[in-house]
Order: C-alpha cells, then sequence, then structure tokens
C-alpha cells in the first residue's frame, strides 16, 4: 500500500495530512498528487464523491501556489455554498504548517459586500461556485488573470445546476497557460464538452467504473401503493438499530409535508429545500451535522454539496425526475469507505424505472420486501416493556392499586403480559399491518450483451439460472416444428409472457424448456392433463435423476395421464 510520504508531498503537508488522521492516500489521492505535482499537464479525474478528491487537488495546490507572489494563483470552481466552504476549510487545514497561504471562499445568497472587502486583502487561492465569481468578476472585485491552477470540482454537478454559461465565461477569460484540473463523478456529454473546449491533451484518471455508482452503496428497491408509502418509509426506519439519512422527494411541497409529518410522528425530521433561506438552512444544517436532526427531507437541489460522511440510509420517497440525479442522491451514502443504503420506495407505475436505472449507470438492484408487522412489533414491544419495566416509583401507587390488585388476582401473569401487548398493539395499528412489495419479473431484466433491451431470444443465457427451472412436456417438432410456434404454444396457453421461458431443446415426440420458477407452477396447471389436437398432454419437472426415464418415455410417446 502506498504511503503519503511516498507522492512527493512536503514535510509540512505531511505534518497537516498526520494530523488530520489521514493515514494511507485513496486511490485517487495515490493516482492524482504525484502527477498534479509534478506535471503542467490538464488532469481529468474520474470518481465518485466520498473519495477524497479534495486532498487529491487540494494538497497539490498548496504545493505549487507560491505565498510569496501577492496574487491569486489557483482558482478552484465547485458547484455549491457547502462544497466551497467545505473546500477551503480543508484547503486551509492542509496549509496548518506553511507558510501564510490565504484561501478565500465566494458564494451566492451572502452579502457581496463583505466578499469585496475580503478579496481586496488578496487571496492566493479563490474558492467559488460559478454565479457568484461571474458576479464579483464583472464588479471588477476579483482577479483571475494571473490564475496558474484552475480546478474544477464536480464539473458534472455543476453544469447539472445549470451553471454551464458562467463555466464558458471564466473558462474564456482565465490565462490560456493556466493548467485546469477537472474532477467528476460522471463523464456526461457536457463534462466531454468543456473538457474538449478549455482542456489541452488532458491525461484522464478513472478511479472504479466510469459512471458507476460507489461499491460501497446497496441498491435496494420496494413497491408500495401511494397509500402506503408514508407507513413503509417508517417502517424501514422503525427498522433499522440506528438511522442517520437523508430521504428525498421531488418538490419543496413534498419535502416540507413529509418532514412535518415525520415530525409529527415522533421522528427527529426537519427539511432543507429551496424555500429556506441561507440562515434557515444554516440552521437545519447544524442540527443536523450535530445529530439532533437525523432524518434530513431534501430536494434534490437543496442536497447538494451535503457533505456529511456517516450517512447511513438514503431514501428515495419519490424516484428523481431527472434519473442522473440518482447518482448524486444515492452519492451522499457509503462515503469515505463507510457501506450505505440507497432505497427506491416505487409507485407500481414507476417500476420500469428500475431497470432503466441499471442500464443507465451499470448497477444491480436488489429487491427489498418492508420489514414484516411481526419484526417490528416484536421490536416495538420490547422498547415499550423496557419502557414499563425502567418507570420510577411512585407512593400514591401504594393507596390507588390495592383494589385494582384484588381485581386483577385471578389474572395470570402471561394473560397480563398479553393485555399490556394488546394494549399497545391496539394504539399502534401500524406495527400490525403486514405490506408486501412484489419484485420486479425477471423479464423486465433480461438485457442484451450490447446494453440494449431483450424482446426475444437470448435464451440460452438463461441456461443455469438458478431462478429457472427445468420442464419435460410430451410435444416435439412433429407438433410444433419451429422454436418459435413451441414458445408462442407455451405463452398463449398459460398466459406467461416470453421473458419466463428460457432454454428450448426439442425432439420429435417430446421437449425439455426452462421456466422461470415463479411461473412453473402456472405452467404446469395450464397444460398437464390438458389435450393438444385430441393427444393428452403430460407435463413435469425434470429432475436431473429422472432425466433419462423422462427421455425414454417421452421416445415411447407414452402420454400417460397421471
Ligand atoms: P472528499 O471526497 O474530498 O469530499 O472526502 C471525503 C471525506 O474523506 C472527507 O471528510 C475527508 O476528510 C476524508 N478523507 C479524504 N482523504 C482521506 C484519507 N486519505 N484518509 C482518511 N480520510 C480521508
Amino acid at each position: 500500500m502506498q504511503e503519503f510520504s511516498s507522492l512527493g508531498l512536503s514535510q509540512p503537508t505531511l505534518d497537516a495530512i498526520e494530523e488530520l488522521g489521514f493515514e494511507t492516500p485513496t486511490s485517487i489521492q495515490a493516482g492524482a498528487i504525484p502527477k498534479l505535482l509534478n506535471s503542467e499537464s490538464d488532469f481529468i479525474g474520474l470518481a465518485q464523491t466520498g473519495t477524497g478528491k479534495t486532498a487529491a487537488f487540494g494538497l497539490p495546490l498548496m504545493e505549487l501556489v507560491d505565498p510569496e507572489l501577492p496574487f491569486a494563483q489557483g482558482l478552484v470552481l465547485a458547484p455549491t455554498r457547502e462544497l466551497c466552504l467545505q473546500i477551503s476549510n480543508q484547503l486551509e487545514s492542509f496549509a496548518k504548517y506553511r507558510k501564510k497561504t490565504s484561501i478565500l471562499a465566494v458564494y451566492g445568497g451572502t452579502d457581496i459586500g463583505r466578499q469585496i472587502r475580503q478579496l481586496r486583502k488578496g487571496v492566493h487561492i479563490l474558492v467559488a461556485t460559478p454565479g457568484r465569481l461571474r458576479d464579483l468578476l464583472e464588479r471588477k472585485a476579483a482577479d483571475i488573470s494571473r490564475i496558474r491552477y484552475l480546478v474544477l470540482d464536480e464539473a458534472d454537478e455543476m453544469l447539472n445546476m445549470g451553471f454551464r454559461a458562467e463555466i464558458d465565461e471564466i473558462l474564456e477569460n482565465a490565462p490560456s497557460e493556466r493548467t485546469t484540473w477537472l474532477f467528476s463523478a460522471t463523464m456526461s456529454r457536457d463534462v466531454r464538452r468543456i473538457s474538449k473546449n478549455y482542456m489541452y491533451k488532458p491525461e484522464e484518471l478513472v478511479i472504479g467504473t466510469v459512471n458507476a455508482s460507489n461499491k460501497d452503496i446497496e441498491h435496494q428497491y420496494t413497491v408500495v401503493r401511494a397509500t402506503e408509502k408514508y407507513d413503509i418509509l417508517k417502517n424501514f426506519i422503525d427498522a433499522e438499530e440506528e438511522i442517520y439519512g437523508i430521504i428525498f422527494c421531488r418538490t419543496r411541497r413534498d419535502t416540507e409535508k413529509l418532514a412535518k409529518m415525520l415530525e409529527k410522528d415522533g421522528y427527529p425530521a426537519d427539511a432543507i429545500h429551496g424555500d429556506l433561506n441561507q440562515s434557515q438552512r444554516d440552521r437545519v444544517m447544524d442540527l443536523f451535522r450535530r445529530k439532533r436532526v437525523t432524518l434530513l427531507v431534501a430536494t434534490d437541489v437543496a442536497a447538494r454539496g451535503i457533505d456529511v460522511n456517516d450517512i447511513t440510509h438514503v431514501y428515495h420517497f419519490n424516484i428523481p425526475e431527472d434519473l442522473n440525479f440518482y447518482t448524486h442522491r444515492s452519492g451522499r451514502t457509503g462515503r469515505a469507505g463507510k457501506r450505505g443504503v440507497s432505497l427506491i420506495l416505487a409507485h407500481h407505475r414507476e417500476k420500469g424505472m428500475i431497470p432503466q436505472l441499471e442500464r443507465r449507470l451499470d448497477i444491480r438492484f436488489k429487491h427489498q420486501a418492508p420489514p414484516s408487522a411481526e419484526v417490528l412489533l416484536q421490536r416495538k414491544l420490547v422498547t415499550h416493556i423496557q419502557g414499563i419495566l425502567d418507570a420510577p416509583e411512585f407512593d400514591i401507587l401504594d393507596k390507588v392499586l390495592p383494589p385494582i390488585q384484588e381485581a386483577l388476582k385471578e389474572m395470570s401473569k402471561e394473560d397480563l403480559i398479553y393485555q399490556i401487548a394488546a394494549s399497545f398493539a391496539e394504539k399502534n395499528p401500524r406495527y400490525t399491518v403486514e405490506h408486501k412489495s412484489q419484485p420486479i419479473e425477471a423479464g423486465n431484466y433480461q438485457r442484451r450483451r450490447d446494453g440494449r433491451d431483450r424482446d426475444r431470444g437470448g435464451r440460452d443465457r438463461r441456461r443455469g439460472n438458478a431462478d429457472f427451472t427445468r420442464l419435460f412436456i410430451n410435444l416435439g417438432t412433429m407438433d410444433l416444428p419451429q422454436k418459435g410456434d413451441f414458445l408462442g404454444y407455451i405463452c398463449r396457453s398459460c398466459n406467461i409472457s416470453g421473458d419466463f421461458v428460457g432454454r428450448i431443446d426439442m425432439s420429435e415426440k417430446y421437449s425439455f424448456f426452462d421456466i422461470h420458477k415463479s411461473r412453473a407452477d402456472q405452467v404446469i396447471d395450464a397444460l398437464d392433463g390438458g389435450d393438444y389436437k385430441g393427444r393428452d398432454l403430460r407435463v413435469n419437472q425434470d429432475r436431473p435423476s429422472n432425466d433419462r426415464r423422462n427421455h425414454r418415455r417421452g421416445q415411447r410417446g407414452g402420454a400417460r395421464r397421471r
């Protein structure tokens, strides 16, 4: 494993890193730092958020900027105020043992006059959102004419947020002899355009798979009715030992409404969305960072740049409007090597979007059934009964209880416990309701090797698939000459889609075919004992041990009725 000391960093920087508790460089750091330190080439780093990108460009930037020169040499563009602040804070801590390097973050939504005054004092590294920097340039308050290093952090996010014109303008106005470093989680068309137009022969470093999500995230989905969605969300939350999560909604109104409902039901939730002013946002984020609020209900835009490392769960109360947002939402968890869960609560109508997301982002979703009522009720009862056992003593009860005790004298301890539990269940009916979610049918997941949707064919690849079972049928090519005829006959007679049928092997008088396990009984029920042009049909499961017997029977054409 590589050490920070082997990357070419100076001793004061190594001391600062040690103090931050960074022991070994992350992959993007090990790959990028030596390149950025030793080469003047442009550079593209493709890596997910939370992989240590800030230090990957921040450490070399600190080394390369000369604090003796009295002008801005480094410019970092980032999509949000939060990210600008995080970057400048990290840069400050990297610079702790270096000669005074002045770092300033400038972003929108706050007093521009103050930022202008700070800029006048002089900076070495400017960290800015594109919109605010453009304003400052127009007012001639910021000077980027002698920038040597220009960093585009989370370039895809900046473009998603509509900063295209601002970025173009800034890049056009930056000195042409600068070095540009671009970091992005995804290589979108827009990012590619920026690299083509404004970068010269960039070296590219890809960490993980391009456009793929972080492997530390488990992607899950559950299929819910709209009326059950809220209860199912709460059940998922209740089933976890510990939760520190973000719940995404599409609109500001939904965000506000959901946070209020959760709060009313006793969950430590709050909302963050675009209608909040900066001080309201700061208050919510502060509560969230201090874990006073452990469920943050957010819109896509408001959640950008939220950099909290130990998010355990991301819930998608609604599937994002733009499927590309899914990466940004789920990327809030599974950071800095920690595992996280990203769970979509999909409505039946939205089911088709899960395979679409899988294809587009090259990730796999696991079906997650809602927690069972039994598990939830038991967990809640244990807590409830422990609360009863922990209740303090009250002198007054010595006077009040005797007649009650007398009246309950005949009642057994088991019955009393039962009644306590029943009373709890009565007051909390939510924990007695069983919710179901049907996994998305296998057919939706079949893909061609070229990544396009498969309509037919490709059956052979389902061979040996544990989800399929093999059936025997005494129909062969003498009855249905082509496999297509056979497939059509099975699908029509059993009312199933061809996606549930796998490999077909036909002989003259009999055939073997694979069928998705979820449909095997349906097929046997529909065909076995039935009739094909006056002949008795026989269908049964083909077990390896009786393969031969079936074969021989088939050859004899024995249509024995069961
Ligand atoms: P970033 O992707 O730059 O936002 O970093 C994600 C988090 O990982 C930040 O909180 C960093 O402080 C932390 N981090 C970055 N590099 C390292 C490292 N080499 N060792 C431990 N933590 C790190």
